[in-house]
Protein backbone atom coordinates (compact mmCIF):
# COMPACT_ATOMS: atom_id res chain seq x y z
CA UNK A 1 0.00 0.00 0.00
CA UNK A 2 1.42 3.55 -0.53
CA UNK A 3 1.74 5.97 1.69
CA UNK A 4 -0.82 8.07 0.06
CA UNK A 5 -3.57 5.08 -0.16
CA UNK A 6 -2.37 4.18 4.09
CA UNK A 7 -3.46 8.20 4.78
CA UNK A 8 -7.10 7.68 2.68
CA UNK A 9 -7.54 4.84 5.37
CA UNK A 10 -6.91 6.27 8.43
CA UNK A 11 -9.16 9.66 7.30
CA UNK A 12 -11.90 8.39 5.62
CA UNK A 13 -14.04 5.18 6.50
CA UNK A 14 -14.51 2.24 3.88
CA UNK A 15 -16.12 3.82 0.94
CA UNK A 16 -16.94 2.10 -2.88
CA UNK A 17 -13.92 2.98 -4.97
CA UNK A 18 -14.91 5.84 -7.62
CA UNK A 19 -15.38 2.92 -10.18
CA UNK A 20 -18.46 1.36 -8.30
CA UNK A 21 -19.54 4.88 -7.45
CA UNK A 22 -20.13 5.39 -11.48
CA UNK A 23 -22.12 2.41 -11.73
CA UNK A 24 -23.88 2.59 -8.59
CA UNK A 25 -25.49 6.19 -9.85
CA UNK A 26 -25.08 5.44 -13.41
CA UNK A 27 -23.02 8.05 -13.67
CA UNK A 28 -22.18 7.52 -17.45
CA UNK A 29 -19.63 10.43 -18.74
CA UNK A 30 -21.37 12.92 -20.90
CA UNK A 31 -19.17 13.64 -24.22
CA UNK A 32 -21.16 16.80 -24.80
CA UNK A 33 -20.15 18.29 -21.39
CA UNK A 34 -16.43 17.25 -21.90
CA UNK A 35 -16.80 14.84 -19.09
CA UNK A 36 -13.31 13.06 -18.32
CA UNK A 37 -12.77 11.17 -14.82
CA UNK A 38 -9.96 10.40 -12.51
CA UNK A 39 -10.03 6.92 -11.38
CA UNK A 40 -6.55 6.37 -10.18
CA UNK A 41 -6.60 7.97 -6.55
CA UNK A 42 -2.61 8.06 -6.71
CA UNK A 43 -3.00 10.55 -9.16
CA UNK A 44 -5.89 12.55 -7.72
CA UNK A 45 -3.00 12.54 -4.92
CA UNK A 46 -0.18 13.80 -6.98
CA UNK A 47 -2.83 17.02 -8.25
CA UNK A 48 -3.25 17.99 -4.62
CA UNK A 49 -0.09 17.33 -3.32
CA UNK A 50 1.00 20.50 -5.85
CA UNK A 51 -2.22 22.56 -3.80
CA UNK A 52 0.88 22.12 -1.00
CA UNK A 53 0.00 21.74 2.71
CA UNK A 54 -3.96 21.64 2.89
CA UNK A 55 -3.99 20.79 7.01
CA UNK A 56 -6.70 22.88 8.29
CA UNK A 57 -6.99 24.87 5.00
CA UNK A 58 -10.70 25.94 2.99
CA UNK A 59 -10.58 24.18 0.08
CA UNK A 60 -13.09 24.61 -2.79
CA UNK A 61 -13.26 22.27 -5.37
CA UNK A 62 -14.96 23.10 -8.86
CA UNK A 63 -16.32 20.53 -11.01
CA UNK A 64 -15.64 17.19 -8.39
CA UNK A 65 -17.40 14.88 -10.66
CA UNK A 66 -17.78 11.77 -9.07
CA UNK A 67 -15.13 12.59 -6.56
CA UNK A 68 -11.49 11.03 -6.87
CA UNK A 69 -10.10 14.57 -6.09
CA UNK A 70 -12.43 15.27 -3.18
CA UNK A 71 -11.57 12.38 -1.34
CA UNK A 72 -8.01 13.31 -2.26
CA UNK A 73 -8.44 16.73 -0.40
CA UNK A 74 -10.13 15.38 2.46
CA UNK A 75 -7.80 12.82 2.93
CA UNK A 76 -5.29 16.03 2.99
CA UNK A 77 -7.23 17.15 6.90
CA UNK A 78 -8.63 20.12 5.51
CA UNK A 79 -10.62 21.97 7.88
CA UNK A 80 -13.76 22.74 5.35
CA UNK A 81 -14.28 21.48 1.52
CA UNK A 82 -16.78 23.45 -0.49
CA UNK A 83 -18.05 21.48 -3.83
CA UNK A 84 -19.43 23.08 -6.69
CA UNK A 85 -20.54 20.96 -9.14
CA UNK A 86 -23.29 21.63 -12.30
CA UNK A 87 -24.15 18.38 -12.91
CA UNK A 88 -27.32 17.04 -10.68
CA UNK A 89 -26.07 13.48 -11.26
CA UNK A 90 -23.00 13.58 -9.16
CA UNK A 91 -25.07 15.13 -6.14
CA UNK A 92 -26.08 11.75 -4.75
CA UNK A 93 -22.64 10.52 -4.76
CA UNK A 94 -20.72 13.43 -3.10
CA UNK A 95 -23.26 13.73 -0.69
CA UNK A 96 -21.82 9.70 0.30
CA UNK A 97 -18.51 10.91 1.02
CA UNK A 98 -20.18 14.18 3.02
CA UNK A 99 -21.42 11.70 5.18
CA UNK A 100 -18.10 10.51 5.08
CA UNK A 101 -16.62 13.33 6.44
CA UNK A 102 -19.43 14.47 8.73
CA UNK A 103 -19.42 19.21 9.11
CA UNK A 104 -16.71 19.09 6.72
CA UNK A 105 -18.20 19.12 3.39
CA UNK A 106 -20.39 21.48 1.84
CA UNK A 107 -22.16 20.97 -1.96
CA UNK A 108 -23.51 23.86 -4.00
CA UNK A 109 -25.27 22.62 -7.23
CA UNK A 110 -24.38 25.22 -9.37
CA UNK A 111 -22.19 26.89 -12.09
CA UNK A 112 -19.30 28.00 -11.19
CA UNK A 113 -18.44 30.47 -13.59
CA UNK A 114 -21.22 32.58 -12.30
CA UNK A 115 -20.55 31.46 -8.32
CA UNK A 116 -20.08 34.20 -6.59
CA UNK A 117 -16.96 32.88 -4.33
CA UNK A 118 -16.53 36.72 -2.30
CA UNK A 119 -18.58 35.06 0.61
CA UNK A 120 -17.47 31.26 0.44
CA UNK A 121 -15.13 31.49 3.19
CA UNK A 122 -15.23 32.39 6.19
CA UNK A 123 -14.02 36.28 7.46
CA UNK A 124 -11.65 35.40 10.10
CA UNK A 125 -9.41 34.06 7.01
CA UNK A 126 -9.30 36.81 4.77
CA UNK A 127 -5.25 38.32 4.97
CA UNK A 128 -3.96 41.84 3.21
CA UNK A 129 -2.52 41.30 -0.25
CA UNK A 130 0.96 41.57 1.11
CA UNK A 131 0.72 38.94 3.31
CA UNK A 132 1.43 35.33 2.78
CA UNK A 133 -1.37 33.91 0.70
CA UNK A 134 -4.80 32.28 3.01
CA UNK A 135 -5.02 29.31 3.84
CA UNK A 136 -7.63 29.34 1.17
CA UNK A 137 -7.04 26.97 -1.90
CA UNK A 138 -9.22 26.52 -4.95
CA UNK A 139 -8.57 22.90 -6.77
CA UNK A 140 -10.60 21.21 -9.78
CA UNK A 141 -10.47 19.22 -13.27
CA UNK A 142 -12.86 21.02 -15.04
CA UNK A 143 -14.11 20.66 -18.89
CA UNK A 144 -10.71 22.76 -21.21
CA UNK A 145 -14.05 24.32 -22.45
CA UNK A 146 -14.61 25.67 -18.61
CA UNK A 147 -11.11 26.14 -17.49
CA UNK A 148 -9.83 28.72 -19.84
CA UNK A 149 -12.74 30.97 -19.33
CA UNK A 150 -12.41 30.26 -15.82
CA UNK A 151 -9.13 31.55 -15.49
CA UNK A 152 -9.34 34.80 -17.65
CA UNK A 153 -13.03 35.45 -15.19
CA UNK A 154 -10.19 34.44 -12.00
CA UNK A 155 -6.87 36.84 -13.84
CA UNK A 156 -10.10 39.62 -13.58
CA UNK A 157 -10.96 38.98 -10.08
CA UNK A 158 -6.79 38.75 -9.15
CA UNK A 159 -6.36 42.24 -10.95
CA UNK A 160 -9.44 43.35 -8.77
CA UNK A 161 -8.80 41.86 -5.34
CA UNK A 162 -12.44 40.74 -5.43
CA UNK A 163 -14.16 37.15 -6.06
CA UNK A 164 -11.91 34.52 -4.22
CA UNK A 165 -8.90 37.01 -3.94
CA UNK A 166 -11.32 39.41 -1.48
CA UNK A 167 -9.53 37.29 1.15
CA UNK A 168 -5.90 38.12 -0.49
CA UNK A 169 -3.97 35.97 -2.74
CA UNK A 170 -5.73 32.85 -2.94
CA UNK A 171 -4.00 30.14 -4.40
CA UNK A 172 -5.27 27.98 -7.30
CA UNK A 173 -4.45 24.42 -8.69
CA UNK A 174 -6.36 23.69 -12.17
CA UNK A 175 -6.33 21.59 -15.12
CA UNK A 176 -5.79 22.50 -18.67
CA UNK A 177 -5.71 20.86 -21.79
CA UNK A 178 -1.53 20.27 -22.18
CA UNK A 179 -0.89 23.12 -25.24
CA UNK A 180 -2.72 26.01 -23.05
CA UNK A 181 -0.47 24.72 -20.06
CA UNK A 182 2.36 25.67 -22.18
CA UNK A 183 0.87 29.08 -23.42
CA UNK A 184 0.21 29.84 -19.82
CA UNK A 185 3.81 29.41 -18.72
CA UNK A 186 5.53 30.24 -22.11
CA UNK A 187 8.27 32.81 -21.93
CA UNK A 188 9.31 35.40 -24.05
CA UNK A 189 10.66 33.80 -27.67
CA UNK A 190 9.17 30.10 -27.20
CA UNK A 191 6.30 29.35 -29.53
CA UNK A 192 4.21 29.31 -27.39
CA UNK A 193 3.87 32.91 -26.16
CA UNK A 194 0.25 34.25 -26.62
CA UNK A 195 -2.16 36.53 -24.80
CA UNK A 196 -3.00 33.84 -22.13
CA UNK A 197 0.53 34.02 -21.03
CA UNK A 198 0.81 37.60 -20.37
CA UNK A 199 -2.16 37.69 -19.08
CA UNK A 200 -1.86 34.95 -16.18
CA UNK A 201 2.52 35.99 -15.67
CA UNK A 202 1.59 39.60 -15.45
CA UNK A 203 -0.40 38.60 -12.35
CA UNK A 204 0.58 35.32 -11.04
CA UNK A 205 3.58 33.11 -10.52
CA UNK A 206 2.20 30.54 -12.75
CA UNK A 207 3.83 26.63 -12.22
CA UNK A 208 3.40 23.96 -14.77
CA UNK A 209 3.52 20.83 -12.29
CA UNK A 210 3.18 18.29 -14.24
CA UNK A 211 1.62 16.26 -17.21
CA UNK A 212 -1.04 13.45 -17.03
CA UNK A 213 -1.63 11.68 -20.06
CA UNK A 214 -5.06 11.55 -21.37
CA UNK A 215 -4.74 7.25 -20.99
CA UNK A 216 -5.60 8.67 -16.89
CA UNK A 217 -8.63 9.80 -17.57
CA UNK A 218 -12.20 7.80 -18.33
CA UNK A 219 -13.18 8.14 -21.18
CA UNK A 220 -10.17 9.19 -22.79
CA UNK A 221 -9.68 12.64 -24.19
CA UNK A 222 -7.69 13.19 -27.00
CA UNK A 223 -5.28 15.20 -25.71
CA UNK A 224 -3.18 15.01 -22.53
CA UNK A 225 -4.05 17.31 -19.38
CA UNK A 226 -1.59 20.11 -17.61
CA UNK A 227 -2.02 20.60 -14.15
CA UNK A 228 -1.04 24.31 -13.50
CA UNK A 229 -0.26 25.99 -10.40
CA UNK A 230 -1.15 29.63 -10.06
CA UNK A 231 -0.33 32.17 -6.92
CA UNK A 232 -1.08 35.76 -7.50
CA UNK A 233 1.83 38.24 -7.21
CA UNK A 234 1.89 41.14 -4.25
CA UNK A 235 2.37 43.31 -7.22
CA UNK A 236 1.04 42.95 -10.93
CA UNK A 237 3.51 43.26 -13.52
CA UNK A 238 1.63 45.79 -15.23
CA UNK A 239 -0.19 48.24 -12.97
CA UNK A 240 -3.00 49.19 -15.47
CA UNK A 241 -6.87 48.00 -15.63
CA UNK A 242 -7.14 44.27 -16.40
CA UNK A 243 -9.63 45.47 -19.31
CA UNK A 244 -6.88 47.68 -20.37
CA UNK A 245 -3.82 45.26 -20.79
CA UNK A 246 -6.41 42.50 -22.21
CA UNK A 247 -7.19 45.03 -25.18
CA UNK A 248 -3.73 45.73 -25.69
CA UNK A 249 -2.28 42.27 -25.14
CA UNK A 250 -5.36 40.71 -27.52
CA UNK A 251 -4.32 43.57 -30.32
CA UNK A 252 -0.60 42.55 -30.50
CA UNK A 253 -1.24 39.39 -30.59
CA UNK A 254 -4.00 39.57 -33.40
CA UNK A 255 -1.04 39.35 -35.91
CA UNK A 256 1.18 37.18 -33.73
CA UNK A 257 3.60 36.39 -37.03
CA UNK A 258 3.93 39.95 -38.01
CA UNK A 259 6.02 42.97 -36.76
CA UNK A 260 4.40 43.57 -33.42
CA UNK A 261 3.60 47.15 -34.92
CA UNK A 262 0.52 45.53 -36.92
CA UNK A 263 -1.42 44.82 -33.76
CA UNK A 264 -0.83 47.78 -31.99
CA UNK A 265 -2.24 49.61 -34.91
CA UNK A 266 -5.32 48.25 -34.81
CA UNK A 267 -5.69 49.81 -31.37
CA UNK A 268 -6.36 53.16 -33.56
CA UNK A 269 -9.10 54.06 -36.09
CA UNK A 270 -7.98 53.87 -39.80
CA UNK A 271 -7.81 57.64 -40.31
CA UNK A 272 -4.91 58.56 -37.65
CA UNK A 273 -3.69 54.64 -37.55
CA UNK A 274 0.27 55.20 -38.63
CA UNK A 275 0.31 58.53 -36.61
CA UNK A 276 -0.77 57.24 -33.46
CA UNK A 277 0.70 53.85 -33.68
CA UNK A 278 4.60 55.64 -33.92
CA UNK A 279 3.09 57.44 -31.09
CA UNK A 280 2.49 54.51 -28.95
CA UNK A 281 5.64 52.32 -30.22
CA UNK A 282 8.26 55.75 -29.42
CA UNK A 283 6.54 56.48 -26.29
CA UNK A 284 6.49 52.74 -25.02
CA UNK A 285 10.21 52.51 -26.28
CA UNK A 286 9.93 49.03 -28.21
CA UNK A 287 11.63 47.92 -31.30
CA UNK A 288 8.05 47.99 -34.09
CA UNK A 289 9.85 45.16 -36.11
CA UNK A 290 10.02 42.84 -32.96
CA UNK A 291 7.05 39.50 -33.19
CA UNK A 292 4.72 39.42 -30.69
CA UNK A 293 6.11 36.78 -29.68
CA UNK A 294 9.43 38.24 -28.56
CA UNK A 295 8.22 41.23 -26.77
CA UNK A 296 8.84 40.68 -22.99
CA UNK A 297 6.83 41.71 -20.12
CA UNK A 298 8.68 44.98 -19.98
CA UNK A 299 7.77 45.75 -23.30
CA UNK A 300 4.02 44.98 -22.43
CA UNK A 301 3.82 47.19 -19.77
CA UNK A 302 5.57 49.73 -21.86
CA UNK A 303 2.84 49.52 -24.52
CA UNK A 304 -0.13 49.54 -21.87
CA UNK A 305 1.03 52.70 -19.98
CA UNK A 306 1.81 54.28 -23.56
CA UNK A 307 -1.95 53.56 -24.35
CA UNK A 308 -3.39 54.49 -20.91
CA UNK A 309 -1.60 57.92 -20.87
CA UNK A 310 -3.29 58.13 -25.10
CA UNK A 311 -6.89 56.98 -24.02
CA UNK A 312 -6.18 59.87 -21.09
CA UNK A 313 -6.09 61.96 -23.49
CA UNK A 314 -8.49 61.22 -25.74
CA UNK A 315 -11.69 60.25 -24.19
CA UNK A 316 -12.84 58.24 -27.09
CA UNK A 317 -9.74 56.12 -27.70
CA UNK A 318 -10.27 52.76 -25.82
CA UNK A 319 -13.92 52.51 -27.03
CA UNK A 320 -12.65 52.13 -30.49
CA UNK A 321 -12.77 48.61 -31.61
CA UNK A 322 -11.27 47.29 -34.82
CA UNK A 323 -13.68 44.22 -35.60
CA UNK A 324 -16.54 47.15 -35.57
CA UNK A 325 -14.87 49.53 -37.91
CA UNK A 326 -14.08 46.37 -39.95
CA UNK A 327 -17.40 45.17 -39.68
CA UNK A 328 -18.69 48.85 -40.78
CA UNK A 329 -16.38 48.70 -43.63
CA UNK A 330 -18.21 45.41 -45.23
CA UNK A 331 -21.40 46.72 -44.50
CA UNK A 332 -21.23 49.78 -46.39
CA UNK A 333 -19.08 48.06 -49.21
CA UNK A 334 -21.99 45.23 -49.30
CA UNK A 335 -24.68 48.44 -49.75
CA UNK A 336 -22.28 49.64 -52.32
CA UNK A 337 -22.39 47.12 -54.25
CA UNK A 338 -26.01 46.37 -53.95
CA UNK A 339 -27.49 49.97 -55.12
CA UNK A 340 -24.77 49.51 -58.25
CA UNK A 341 -27.13 46.57 -59.06
CA UNK A 342 -29.38 48.29 -58.87
CA UNK A 343 -29.13 51.02 -60.46
CA UNK A 344 -28.05 47.98 -63.79
CA UNK A 345 -31.69 46.85 -63.24
N1 LIG B 1 -13.14 16.31 -11.09
C1 LIG B 1 -13.67 15.06 -11.60
C2 LIG B 1 -12.54 14.12 -11.93
O1 LIG B 1 -11.39 14.57 -12.01
O2 LIG B 1 -12.81 12.93 -12.12
C3 LIG B 1 -14.57 15.29 -12.81
C4 LIG B 1 -13.87 15.89 -13.97
S1 LIG B 1 -14.90 16.23 -15.36
C5 LIG B 1 -13.63 16.61 -16.57
C6 LIG B 1 -15.50 17.86 -15.07
C7 LIG B 1 -16.54 18.03 -13.99
O3 LIG B 1 -16.87 19.41 -13.92
C8 LIG B 1 -17.85 17.31 -14.23
O4 LIG B 1 -18.28 16.75 -13.04
C9 LIG B 1 -18.81 18.39 -14.70
O5 LIG B 1 -20.16 18.12 -14.43
C10 LIG B 1 -18.28 19.58 -13.89
N2 LIG B 1 -18.58 20.88 -14.50
C11 LIG B 1 -18.56 21.20 -15.81
N3 LIG B 1 -18.85 22.47 -15.99
C12 LIG B 1 -19.06 23.01 -14.77
C13 LIG B 1 -19.39 24.29 -14.30
N4 LIG B 1 -19.55 25.31 -15.15
N5 LIG B 1 -19.54 24.49 -12.99
C14 LIG B 1 -19.36 23.45 -12.11
N6 LIG B 1 -19.04 22.20 -12.50
C15 LIG B 1 -18.88 21.99 -13.80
Amino acid sequence: MTASGMVAALHLPPLPTIGEIIKLFRLRANKQLSQNFLLDLKLADKIVRQAGNLKDAHVCEVGPGPGGITRSILNANVAQLLLVEKDTRFIPGLQMLSEAAPGKVCIVHGDVLTYRMNRAFPEHLRKMWQDDPPNIHIIGNLPFSVSTPLIIKWLENVSNRDGPFIYGRTQMTLTFQKEVGERLIASTGSKQRSRLSIMSQHLCTVQNCFVIPGHAFIPKPKVDVAVVRFTPLVEPKILQPFKLVEKVVRSVFHFRRKFCWRGVGILFPEADRLKKTEQMMQTADVDPTLRPTQLTMLHFKGLCDAYRKMCDEDSSLFAYNYRDELKEKMRSKRDRHLKQLEEED
